[in-house]
């Protein structure tokens, strides 16, 4: 019998796991990358030997990433070194309190205590919770599919929703466990990873803290790319064919189906089904004929952007930790900034990822790797955005707090070379929407069966897998993502058995197919 043919439009990693899946499952698959090289946002820059991950350097939800390996019939730790990041962060406030978050009990209560009496009882309490929320979610929402409004509000699904905080804010929530507004702080912003505020994410999201004390921040040897091109052996070796500088300009479709996509150079590809991992809202927008989804996409909530310095240096800031955060200023003031006024903050709070601290290969000898992450707002034409004007002002603001509180006051003149990235290059490389650096936004109008489905309504045989679509943004939700919709499209195509489909970390032996 003639294998059924399946074209993946985007190598990022929900476009890999998927084709990797499918042909796993017996399709003839191949992956168009307008790129030269896969990984999309979690793809890598390599300069002067001097290594940084693009987007992605938190390695979280271990079991996640298991159970994709385990699902094309290979060992995670046959392929990645992973290595446990303890404490997870240290964390700087401007007013010179430090704390470093970690799994070690003992010192999270000696550093709490030191901040508020009784904040210790507090976070165990919100760790508790963050556990519940986290056991809930992967199990009832983030991984499965839902069919209809009536599947996802049903009268199972609603007391959960109640039970997950659904409705309640992340910050309100934070409140009732702590006074202090730094400690609220400290256990909030771990929101902006998913590009979300926490005075307008669901409270579900403390299963973000949990998820990092309990079961680890890693990191694995080489950087994060290193799990990328480990999934594209694995895709290989199943017989996935990757094209690389091929962007697609266009979806061929006739009434309910996608015929084909021509690319830019005027090839043309057939398939019998198709999966589009290019950001959701721009396939919409820019690859299918002109709907009244594509427009309706435009007013929905995106998340925020960054702007981005790669920095090669020629000189070792041991002082400087794998990861740490730098928050600033006004709490709130500086979300509204981001989320409403879309811009840089006033006083801006920032991330600094040093790779080489675990792993020496990221920089040369006696040389350092800095990544710095400031968050922003996404592209606004409204808003009046000087980006030059907004990149020279982060920059100053992280190596004036870099000086200050870390004795990095030499840092400017040892940098060898500086690559920024800010939102116009979200938008314009990676065919991001508004340049949001993680897709849509998360609140809870746009998750579950109300985020865009991983199904195009109208065109049967066009799926999605990635951030834009369910369940979500973040390296192991989009995994969860290729796995929910490659069971979607064996569903629909009569070569797996709904009932196997509701368990998020199943391991992929249990699953009985039919073919
Ligand atoms: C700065 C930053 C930091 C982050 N930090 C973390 C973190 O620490 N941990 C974590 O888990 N997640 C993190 N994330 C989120 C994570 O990187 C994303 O959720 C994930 O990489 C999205 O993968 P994807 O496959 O959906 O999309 P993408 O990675 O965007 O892949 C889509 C692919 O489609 C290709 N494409 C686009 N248009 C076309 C076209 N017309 N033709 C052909 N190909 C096309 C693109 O080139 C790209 O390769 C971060 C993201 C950013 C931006």
């Amino acid at each position: 019998m003639q294998k059924r043919t399946a074209l993946v439009i985007g190598a990022g990693i929900g476009g890999i796991a998927t084709a990797a899946r499918l042909a796993k499952n017996g399709y003839d698959v191949t992956v168009l990358e307008k790129e030269a090289t896969p990984g999309g946002r979690a793809n890598q820059i390599v300069r002067d030997d001097h290594r940084f991950d693009i987007g992605p350097t938190l390695f979280l939800m271990p079991e996640v990433w298991e159970e994709t390996f385990a699902a094309l019939g290979e060992r995670l730790s046959d392929h990645l070194d992973l290595r446990r990041i303890d404490p997870t962060y240290k964390v700087h406030f401007d007013d010179g309190l430090q704390l470093e978050l970690t799994s070690d009990i003992g010192r999270m209560q000696a550093q709490l205590e030191k901040v508020e009496k009784t904040a210790f009882t507090g976070f165990l309490n919100y760790i508790a919770e963050g556990n519940k929320h986290y056991k809930v979610s992967i199990e009832k929402f983030v991984g499965r599919n839902f069919r209809s409004l009536f599947e996802y509000f049903s009268l199972g699904n609603l007391p959960l929703l109640f039970r997950l905080k659904a409705l309640k804010k992340h910050y309100a929530n934070v409140s009732e466990y702590f006074k202090d507004d730094r400690l609220k702080a400290a256990f909030t912003f771990q929101n902006m990873y998913l590009g979300l505020s926490p005075y307008d994410a669901p409270a579900t999201f403390s299963l973000l803290q949990y998820t990092e004390l309990a079961e680890g921040v890693w990191y694995p040897m080489g950087g994060m790319y290193a799990a990328i091109q480990a999934l594209v052996r694995i895709a290989e070796k199943l017989g996935v064919k990757f094209v690389y500088d091929a962007p697609v300009k266009t979806l061929k479709v006739k009434s309910k189906k996608v015929e084909g996509v021509v690319l830019q150079d005027g090839r043309e590809f057939e398939a019998d089904i198709f999966v589009g991992n290019a950001d959701l809202p721009y396939i919409y927008k820019e690859l299918l004929p002109a709907s009244g989804e594509a427009r309706k996409l435009d007013d929905k909530l995106y998340t925020c952007s960054t702007i981005m310095f790669y920095w090669g240096v020629d000189k070792v800031y041991p002082q400087i930790a794998h990861h740490n955060v730098f928050l600033g200023g006004d709490y709130k003031a500086s979300f509204d900034q981001i989320f409403n006024d879309h811009t840089l903050p006033d006083v801006p709070s920032f991330y600094v990822h040093a790779p080489a601290r675990t792993d020496p290969a990221a920089a040369p000898d006696g040389q350092d790797t800095l990544y710095v992450l400031v968050p922003v707002g996404h592209l606004d034409a409204r808003s009046g955005q000087d980006w030059d004007a907004l990149v020279n002002r982060a920059r100053g603001t992280v190596l004036a707090r870099l000086a200050k509180e870390k004795g990095a006051g030499d840092l400017r003149k040892h940098i060898k070379f500086e690559i920024v990235y800010q939102p116009k290059v979200w938008q314009e490389r990676f065919n991001l929407a508004k340049g949001a650096a993680f897709g849509l936004s998360h609140n809870f109008w746009q998750v579950g069966y109300l985020r865009p489905q991983n199904r195009h309504r109208q065109y049967k045989n066009l799926y999605f897998a990635g951030a834009s679509t369910h369940p979500g943004t973040g390296l192991p939700i989009v995994l969860l993502s290729a796995r929910l919709t490659t069971e979607r499209i064996l569903e629909e195509a009569g070569t797996i058995a709904v009932q196997n489909m509701n368990h998020a970390t199943r391991h992929a032996e249990s699953v009985t197919y039919k073919a």
